[in-house]
């Protein structure tokens, strides 16, 4: 899994730029607002669809351009693959090999990329959309399949919502509640094997990044292990809910409200962890998840290191370099000081100093 080529026109600050990368480390190094995460982005955009920023179609065109453009060529078991993403005001269009995409599981597999992020560390403290939002988003790699089923409780959500604020009649609304049970077990049910799956490389690397024996947990507000019981619970907690439901006019339950629970210790990680704690948590997540899509597809996905230097101190950098060695995948790291990843022993780089909306490339 590689990205062979990359070319940018009007994405962000940037008018036009060409880059080959590396098979191994791509370092974007540079000062402060130079677009070096800008580059990240728009792989991340490129590979998933979606922006790690959250940003809006319009934040992403240049200013005073209208369409920003993301090409690409990816390399997959030596099959290499045109894949472009448009950006206008009101949509984005992705195209694989010039065609369209109108189904994207294909389309995702053909990058995959991992985002370390320093917004992601913060997770661990905000409010519940941001776990669910970490943990969908590895669903969706691990298994793309689940993008549809994410965007049907979407609709089915947004047309039950519709139905209770008009206030209209239980036989109406009847069917959309058993859809949305449907499909909303569904995401329950995949969340969690997700997190079961990654439950003990992510206890391992925990272990190693922190060196510490502190025993952490991740802990999803749907306990069942069965689609049937977690339909039964479902429905169980609609009809619970329904009074409230028909007063306020919304969904009051499911997989749109969950939240899942981050433990050390057996205590909350948002309550009692510290900033270094927490770090190590999302970082030894992060990399169960890499080792997680290695093992499901036999080749390392694409790991894209936003300032992760800044986020970590010497004991957890020597961790995390050690497993990139092992990696062996293609990386791509923004830094504002160049010294440290010099000295970490990498070798075969690719370095871009970014300036002023410009690269300019140094092989190592
Ligand atoms: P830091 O080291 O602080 O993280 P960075 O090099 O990662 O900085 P980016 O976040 O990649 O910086 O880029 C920020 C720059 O991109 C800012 O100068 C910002 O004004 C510019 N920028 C962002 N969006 C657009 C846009 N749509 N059009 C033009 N410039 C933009
Ligand atoms: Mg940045």
């Amino acid at each position: 899994m590689q990205l062979i080529k990359l070319s940018l026109y009007n994405f962000r600050n940037f008018k036009n730029i060409k880059i080959e990368p590396n098979n191994l480390f791509n370092i974007f190094y540079g000062d402060n607002a130079e677009g070096k995460t800008n580059i990240l982005e728009s792989i991340s955009l490129l590979g998933s669809l979606k922006s790690f920023r959250s940003a809006r179609n319009n934040e992403l065109v240049k200013i005073g351009e209208k369409k920003a453009v993301i090409k690409g060529v990816s390399l997959n078991n030596q099959v290499s693959d045109e894949i472009s993403l448009s950006i206008d005001k009101d949509r984005k269009t992705a195209r694989l090999n010039g065609k369209i995409v109108s189904q994207p599981e294909n389309y995702l597999d053909c990058l995959r990329p991992v985002v370390f992020s320093p917004e992601e560390v913060s997770v661990t403290k905000g409010g519940p959309s941001g776990r669910r939002r970490l943990i969908d988003r590895a669903v969706f790699q691990s298994t793309p399949i689940f993008l549809k089923i994410f965007k049907q409780y979407e609709r089915q959500l947004k047309q039950r919502n519709m139905l209770l604020k008009e206030r209209k009649s239980e036989l109406e609304i009847i069917p959309w509640t058993d859809s949305l049970i449907d499909t909303g077990s569904k995401i329950r049910f995949a969340r969690k094997n997700y997190i079961e799956s990654i439950s003990s490389d992510f206890f391992d690397c925990y272990k190693l990044i922190s060196g510490s024996r502190e025993n952490i947990k991740i802990l999803y507000q749907n306990r069942y292990d069965c689609l049937d019981d977690i339909k039964k619970a479902f429905r169980e907690e609609l009809l619970k809910n329904r009074e409230q439901e028909i007063k306020y006019g919304i969904t009051l339950c499911g997989p749109h409200r969950d939240d899942i629970f981050f433990y050390l210790n057996d205590k909350s990680l948002r309550e009692f962890g510290s900033q270094g704690q927490q770090r190590s948590f999302i970082l030894a997540l992060k990399t169960a998840q890499v080792i997680n899509l290695e093992k499901e597809y036999g080749e390392p996905p694409l790991l894209l290191l936003d300032d992760l230097l800044g986020e970590l101190d010497q004991q957890r950098q020597d961790f995390f370099f050690q497993f990139l060695f092992r990696m062996q995948g293609q990386i791509f790291i923004t830094t504002t000081d160049i010294k440290p990843l010099e000295k970490s022993g990498i070798n075969r780089a690719s370095y871009f100093n970014v300036k002023d909306g410009v690269l300019h490339i140094r092989q190592n």
